[in-house]
């Protein structure tokens, strides 16, 4: 995100710049240090251990334990928790008692791994604990699906709730649906199953998968799930082997890999699925002139559609295809402006130029033109080229100050409605004019008060009301919001349009072009060329004996156990599930999760996308613990917590955070560490550095509370 000043590289602000020095302690450099000067312990150490010896009297159990962590806070001991904050880093260098290597370090365990794969491939069976979320690595499915397009927060479980609840952490599983893969990954194969439609448990619903079982012969497949027996159908049959295992197994991707992509019949469709359409809304009001994000977005989204004009030279100059173009084939483009009218364009090839037709109706918006607003980009590309080339200087003309932005969504969403399609709005300043138009709320006096909830949630029934209708008709919306001077533009209100329908808010704070141009034009290009589904509905099943207790992240939910319902979802969107126990599981069984999202590609089919995880059952938590999966528990107190910004305040969701570190390492040092001196602090191997996440979490812009709040 952009900051406040301007710097000559573009939207590295100095002044962040500054701080980010202030607390980069690690020295990568010299991993290996012989004993100088150490490189100093970083602050989230220091104060998580504060809070830790505050809150842990308790008597060490399980004498023994071979799975311990870090103990170098010997010397701290007699230090008084604030004097140890503040002196951390001299104490260390004086006394000399600390080993450096022995100090968590983020930066320095991902490196580790990262080296690591890059030579090594990660075999989602045989390793129970994946690499960090954050470095490149190359994923073998074995069955298993890769970390990632799920993570789960332990990767053998507790039988009881009991266990769970001894290790204060949460049971839970991130998704990443369509997380891109890297060069050399295998794709994720795509099944026909004809009009039956994949194999699914007749009971339960679950979709066929390595961990259904065959019997009697091949006639009878066993659902992992549930259990139940099903009859296989005559056109699935196959007879198994001495062993129980099909013959064709190894000729059946969706027998041997955890995630896999079937085509689906026409009873999964909702409607006729077509080729994505992507419908750009652009503010050509005043401030966006004066503030040249018109030409910034024109910009953008030429470079999105077409490449740069090198790229394009160096493609035709090798004698390949003439430019295919960025967008999926059966994609289509349309362009819509606004200020206080709303102006479509009829964008058809046959024609010289784009035709602009006014829409003046706010109340109740229409859609002018029935052909020619969705093209083929490539088949129009002289007439979408000249349009964005023009449009800056067309506009100049007719100066209106305010926008109108709900009428002009709403215009957008009666042009999708019978296909869905994915908005990107860009949007220069509050809009003030016509239904829906928004008014300054924060006065910057809400930070800690009771209208902070009020100013981070909207009640602005015209924005829910287009946000849910637009998530049934499989429609999902990115901004890009400029918020010239550092104004107001009731981010709340505006992005929950994109919170509900899976979209995503960029923001450019004190919106600059010369500064901001470059990043804006970037955004909008990963924006549309990422992969993109639409028209989703997703639900993810678990053994018997778990149950769902919560999802958390950007879809509508209508009741309680219903279908995730998704605008439009991305390569780069992520959720959290949570689960909870109804019972005791079986140690002699494995745990499942299917999730399956239902979706139509941006090139028109309708799929559902299985991704499957398996887990080992555990007496007790001490696998558990050897087994934490650190960035998937972070991500779900990420979650969890952003979910709960409606009803709590800034304040209590930062304390939970604390507490619940607390907690878990509390919980650790209770009952897995093994006997320990009172003063030590003992972490967990695998959550050596989850203190400094969660420190790293108060403090980030969501949590930490500031003036003018509702903008960040
Ligand atoms: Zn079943």
């Amino acid at each position: 995100m952009g900051g406040l000043a301007v710097s000559s590289d573009g939207y590295a602000p100095q002044k962040v710049h500054k701080k980010k020095q202030r607390h980069a302690y690690h020295d990568l450099g010299q991993p290996s240090a012989p004993p100088q000067p150490p490189p100093g312990t970083p602050q989230g150490y220091g104060s998580s251990q504060g809070q830790f010896l505050n809150a842990g009297q308790m008597q060490p159990q399980a004498p023994g334990s071979p799975y311990m962590g870090q103990s170098p806070a010997q010397p701290m001991a007699h230090m008084s928790p604030a004097d140890r904050l503040r002196s951390g880093e001299e104490m260390v260098a004086t006394q000399g008692r600390v080993d450096p290597e022995q100090i968590p370090s983020i930066p320095r365990s991902r490196d580790v791994a990262a080296q690591y794969y890059l030579t090594q491939v990660y075999p989602t069976m045989e390793r129970h604990l994946p690499p960090p979320a954050a470095i490149p690595f190359l994923a073998h499915d074995q069955g298993n699906s890769s970390p990632k397009f799920a993570r789960l927060t332990l990767n053998k479980l507790p039988s009881t709730s009991e266990s769970l609840a001894s290790t204060a952490l949460p049971l839970g599983m991130i998704l990443q649906p369509l997380a891109p893969l890297q060069e050399g990954e295998q794709p994720v194969p795509v099944l026909d199953f004809g009009d039956a439609g994949p194999p699914r448990c007749r009971r339960c619903r679950t979709y066929i998968n390595p961990f259904m079982t065959f019997r009697s012969g091949g006639n009878k497949l066993v659902c992992n799930m549930c259990n139940f027996p099903n009859d296989v159908a005559p056109e699935y049959f196959a007879p198994t082997d001495p062993s129980g295992v099909r013959v064709d197994r190894l000729q059946r991707p969706e027998l041997m890999l955890g995630t896999c992509e079937f085509l689906v019949p026409k009873e999964y469709w909702a409607k006729e699925p077509v080729g994505l359409r992507w419908l750009f809304l652009i503010d050509v009001s005043q401030v966006s002139l004066q503030q040249k994000l018109i030409e910034s977005v024109c910009e953008g989204i030429r470079h999105a559609l077409y490449g740069d004009e090198l790229e394009e030279a160096e493609e035709e100059g090798d004698g390949t295809e003439p430019s295919a173009g960025k967008l999926p084939a059966g994609s289509k483009v349309g362009i819509v402006t606004y200020d206080k009218e709303v102006h479509f364009y009829n964008l058809s090839a046959s024609l010289s130029q784009a035709q602009m037709m006014v829409m003046t109706d706010l109340e109740e918006p229409f859609v002018p033109l029935g052909e020619g607003l969705f093209v083929d980009p490539q088949e129009s590309k002289p007439i979408i080229s000249s349009l964005l080339d023009q449009l800056p200087t067309l506009m100049s003309r007719v100066k209106a100050p305010e926008p109108a932005l709900l009428p002009t969504l709403n215009a957008a969403l009666a042009a999708l409605a019978n296909t869905g399609g994915k908005v990107l709005c860009a949007l220069s300043t509050l809009p003030t004019w016509g239904p829906g138009r928004l008014v300054v709320r924060d006065d910057g006096k809400g930070l800690d008060t009771d209208t902070e909830k009020k100013l981070l949630s909207t009640e602005h029934p015209g924005f829910k009301k287009t946000a849910s209708s637009m998530v049934t008709a499989g429609v999902g919306v990115d901004f890009f919001l400029a918020a010239t001077g550092g104004q107001y533009l009731d981010i709340a209100t505006i992005g929950h349009i994109s919170a509900l329908t899976g979209g995503e808010v960029f923001l450019y704070p004190n919106f600059y072009a010369p500064r901001d141009h470059t990043k804006l034009a970037n955004e909008i290009k990963h924006a549309v060329t990422r992969e993109t589904g639409y028209q989703a509905l997703m639900k993810v099943r678990c053994s018997n004996g778990l149950q769902v207790s919560s999802y958390h992240g950007n879809f509508l939910q209508l009741t309680f156990g219903a279908d995730l319902e998704i605008g439009t979802i991305d390569a780069d969107k992520a959720m959290a599930v949570i689960f909870s126990y109804d019972g005791k599981l079986d140690t002699k069984l494995d745990a499942h999760f299917q999730a399956a999202l239902l979706y139509t590609t941006a090139s028109g089919q309708r799929r559902v996308r299985c991704i499957n995880i398996v887990a080992g059952v555990m007496e007790g938590a001490m696998e558990s613990m050897r087994t934490v999966d650190q960035d998937a528990v972070v991500s779900v107190v990420a979650k969890e917590a952003s979910s709960r910004l409606a009803d709590k305040s800034l304040k209590d969701i930062r304390a939970g955070i604390t507490e619940k570190t607390i907690d878990i390492l509390a919980g650790y040092r209770k009952n897995f560490s093994g006997s320990h001196p009172p003063g030590q602090l003992v972490l967990p191997e695998n959550l050596k550095e989850f203190s400094m996440y969660m420190l790293g979490l108060i403090k980030s812009r969501a949590f930490k509370g500031m003036i003018n709040l509702s903008n960040y």
